[in-house]
């Protein structure tokens, strides 16, 4: 850690005096500080990474300060001809922007499970057939793959229809861990692709939290505490959960996972679950032998589970929002709610 103050400090006295701001962005002592992470001792490995990225953060914003101070100056037109009766426009700051709702409330998400130990990782907007079915245990020609109707490239490529692409990867990265006996705790957020008709509760582009959790002696217990504990945190209030058999080709069993609506109140009809009392909220299940032999795990020794939500669908229930589609409309009167 004391190389990154080191280096903190000699590129903050350097953008000091740096005609282009952004230039300290691609200083070679910040590659090395990420270069560096992998090479950190494990138990420090993300600590360290934390701490680079903080920093990175820190000059991310120095540099729009820098920046936002040139855009304050009024630009001249000097071409214009010249009125004078014209009125001097304002140089009122126009009204501030703000993070959009979905990548403040991925952030949150992140938190959450981060606090549980989970590492956050992206997923791919553009993977291959492996990752989308056969890593997946959906062998060729399988029927389950025609449930997952998403875009292909003419190369054959898929926009991913779940983050569930990411499991194999995860797993495979982290197989010395698992051996030494720590849990593998990967959730993958990003966006996802599926061809549907939109409507209030479709979208052909939307964020999936994917869970992945393996290790010796793992059982469905510790999936339902996992969920319980994060929505319990993400709303506020404390939720009981229930789950009931399904199918995936991933997971063995498989589950649907519902909630206790943390909007109910007493005697009142509620909206959100039609006083049904209990939310059906996402697919998950032990994963399958199959997915972790695949990704080099011996199934006979070690268990896990995985689960994949809808961002969407929790923000939706959490602010009460009726149509998916107000997310990417750009109306400002949605997203000045989120200011
Ligand atoms: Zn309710």
């Amino acid at each position: 850690m004391n190389d990154i103050n080191s280096v903190r400090e000699q590129l903050l006295s350097q953008l000091e005096s740096l005609e282009d701001k952004k230039q300290i962005l691609r200083a070679n002592e910040l590659r090395n500080l990420y270069g560096a992470i992998k090479d950190q001792p494990e138990s420090e490995r993300a600590a360290y990474g934390q701490a680079v990225n903080a920093l990175k953060q820190e000059l991310e914003e120095k540099v729009a300060e820098a920046d936002a101070g040139i855009d304050d100056q009024v630009p001249i037109d000097v071409t214009a001809p010249m009125d004078a009766n014209a009125e001097i426009p304002s140089l009122l700051p126009t009204e501030d922007g703000s993070i959009h709702p979905i990548s403040r409330e991925i952030q949150i998400i992140s938190d959450l499970f981060y606090r549980m130990g989970f590492e956050v990782s992206p997923s791919r907007e553009l993977d291959d057939e492996y990752h989308m079915f056969t890593s997946l245990n959906f062998p060729e020609g399988h029927p389950a793959r025609d449930d997952y109707d998403t875009f292909m490239t003419e190369e054959g490529l898929v926009a991913p229809a779940h983050t569930s692409t990411m499991q194999n990867r995860i797993i495979k990265a982290r197989l010395d861990r698992v051996k030494s006996g720590d849990p593998i705790a990967v959730l993958a957020i990003d966006r996802v692709f599926r061809n549907e008709d939109l409507d209030a509760r479709h979208e052909h582009t939307f964020h999936q939290a994917e869970g992945v959790y393996v290790g010796e002696g793992i059982t469905v217990g510790d999936l339902v505490g996992t969920l319980k504990t994060f929505l319990t945190g993400y709303f506020g209030k404390e939720v009981d959960a229930k789950i009931t058999p399904f199918y995936f080709p991933f997971t063995e069993p498989s589950f649907e996972f519902s909630l206790s609506c943390p909007f109910c109140e007493e005697d009142e009809y509620c909206k959100v679950c039609s006083s049904e009392r209990w939310i059906e909220l996402l697919g998950c299940g032990m994963i399958h032998p199959n997915v972790l032999k695949e990704a080099g795990v011996d199934p006979e020794r070690y268990t896990g589970f995985a689960w994949g939500c809808g961002v969407e669908r929790l923000i939706m229930m959490k602010y009460d929002i009726e149509d998916i589609r107000h997310f990417n409309s750009g109306k400002l009167t949605f997203l000045r709610q989120f200011k």
